[in-house]
């Protein structure tokens, strides 16, 4: 799975959604990819709708001095 598609950040209050842990409490189960929570999905913590998250970017590692 793509690094960058795993997690996503609500602006509102920072909760992250983890793709790999997924929200079990809400029904969303781990593995689920962000674009399928259904539509009526909110952040657990604050109530933000899907459109309030953005994509987390991961920094890769990269060692170049070896
Ligand atoms: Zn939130």
């Amino acid at each position: 799975m793509n690094e960058e598609l795993r997690k996503y950040k609500c602006k509102v209050c920072g909760y992250i959604y983890d793709v790999l842990l997924g929200e079990p409490e809400m029904g969303v189960k781990e593995g689920t990819l962000f674009n399928d929570i259904p539509e009526w999905w909110e952040c657990p913590v604050c109530g933000a709708n899907k459109l309030k998250f953005k994509i987390v970017k991961t920094k890769i590692k990269k060692y170049y001095n070896i």
